[in-house]
């Protein structure tokens, strides 16, 4: 039965109860009076019994109250019972999730909005030499490298990260990453990443060390085969037979010479940290690379065009950013087809100072152009060699770049030409000295000036 009717009948059994009792006693009213008295201290009886069981066993079996109470008992025991099952679920889980953080190699710290440390895993400890005491506190406290109050003032939240040196053991190097979650809160993730920069240290130095030897004996053969090329026909000690050879051998020799110059150049710009910068007057730079192109661009009959639009300084090393220049600028002109045009641009604006090589070449095709900065990464391999390429230019103008806090962004379009700006940050220049000159400086080198 429903237990609202069962408690109505309850009710009326005892009001009828006590209408007889009142019948016979002759009176009524007091009979029904008392009735309804006793009635209420039962129900405040099993009320007490259940306020009983819901303050300090709500766990065990609820009491036997029935009627209404009983079955609101029930229905609590139940809602508890379910709630009991769900913690525990939760509990599990959160269980194993803890376990498989504690197990992780790397350093898991997760840190409120302030930076403080609310919880971190065994690794953390290991590498960044966190204890439980810590909690609480602000990690910069704690881990005190500038390196990574630097990472956790940058504005770009989405992509923060830095490397440190472990602060138990200076042998170690960490990967530190730093990922929003919830409600302004931070993960930070320390990969212990000393093995891999050993490997790569130890790949940087055997390339570095193979091309250091190969350069002397490479530097001998090519003045013997210099020297014998450049013997008159007539000397009888070089059968006219063995002429296109040694020819070969030669820009063989050259070729090698080239390719063991630009790997010794890779590994000093990947090993060796920035030297003292300077002021590096770059129209001076950019004039002096232009006009070394066009000689190359005159062979082709190439017209290449100089504009200089600001005369700005820019702070860097000056050998490096010619090398990187020239690279781009030989680039224009080994792929651009005879006859072609080539324009060398500096330029600045409220985003920073811009040096271009434009070409009407024969473009690049979409799918190459994220790998071209690649080492030996050739569009076409065959026609790279035969030109005198390395394989290796855009990796160096890559790698000058990043030195210079710039970035290389390649436009290119197939059959129609191709672009490759640079773009230096504003923090990196200096005040032009002197008003836009572009009629003055726009000068053509190489043939056909424009
Ligand atoms: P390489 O010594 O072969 O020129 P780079 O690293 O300088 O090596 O260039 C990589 C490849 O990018 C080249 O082999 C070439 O296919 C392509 N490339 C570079 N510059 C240009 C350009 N201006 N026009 C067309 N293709 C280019």
């Amino acid at each position: 039965m429903n237990p609202w009717t069962q408690e109505l009948w309850r009710l009326l059994g005892v009001l009828l109860l006590a209408l007889g009792i009142g019948l016979f006693a002759g009176s009524v009213a007091w009979a029904l009076v008392a009735g309804l008295a006793l009635y209420l201290v039962w129900q405040g009886w099993r009320l007490h019994r259940l306020h009983a069981w819901l303050s300090h066993n709500p766990r065990h079996e609820p009491p036997e109250l029935g009627g209404l109470w009983g079955e609101f008992a029930y229905q609590v025991s139940r809602l508890a019972r379910q709630e009991r099952k769900r913690k525990k679920k939760l509990a599990k889980v959160l269980g194993r999730f803890y376990d498989s953080l504690a197990a992780m190699p790397d350093a898991v710290v997760s840190l409120d909005a302030d930076y403080n440390i609310e919880w971190f895993n065994q690794a953390a400890g290991r590498l960044l030499g966190l204890k439980k005491i810590d909690r609480n506190r602000r990690v910069t406290n704690l881990v005190r490298d500038p390196r990574l109050s630097e990472c956790l003032a940058s504005d770009d939240t989405s992509n923060r990260s830095c490397a440190l040196t472990s602060p138990v053991d200076d042998r170690i190097t960490l990967h530190v990453r730093l990922v929003p979650f919830g409600k302004n809160q931070h993960l930070l993730l320390a990969r212990d990443v000393s093995r891999l920069q050993q490997l790569e240290r130890v790949r940087r130095d055997f390339v570095a060390n193979v091309s250091h030897e190969l350069r002397t004996p490479l530097t001998v053969l090519g003045g013997y085969l210099e020297t014998l090329n450049g013997l008159p026909a007539s000397d009888p000690r070089i059968a006219p037979e063995l002429r296109p050879t040694l020819k070969r051998m030669e820009a063989q020799t050259r070729r090698m010479q080239a390719l063991v110059t630009d790997l010794l150049q890779l590994s000093r710009l990947e090993s060796d940290p920035p030297r003292e910068e300077e002021r590096v007057n770059l129209p001076a730079l950019i004039a002096a690379v232009a006009e070394e192109a066009g000689q190359l661009a005159a062979e082709k009959h190439q017209q290449l065009e100089l504009r200089l639009e600001s005369r700005d300084w820019l702070l860097g090393s000056s050998r490096e950013l010619h090398s990187a220049f020239a690279n781009l600028a030989a680039n224009a002109v080994r792929y651009t087809p005879e006859g072609g045009h080539i324009v060398i641009r500096w330029y600045r604006d409220a985003q920073g100072g811009h040096f271009e090589v434009e070409d009407d070449g024969r473009g690049i095709a979409p799918q190459h152009l994220h790998r071209l900065t690649e080492r030996f990464y050739r569009v076409d391999e065959d026609r790279s060699r035969e030109h005198g390429g390395t394989g290796l230019g855009l990796a160096i103008v890559k790698h000058v770049l990043q030195r210079h806090e710039a970035e290389l962004h390649i436009s290119s379009q197939l059959g129609r030409g191709s672009t490759f700006p640079c773009d230096f940050p504003p923090r990196r220049l200096g005040e032009p000295d002197a008003a836009p000159d572009t009629d003055a400086a726009t000068r053509a080198a190489g043939s056909g000036a424009a």
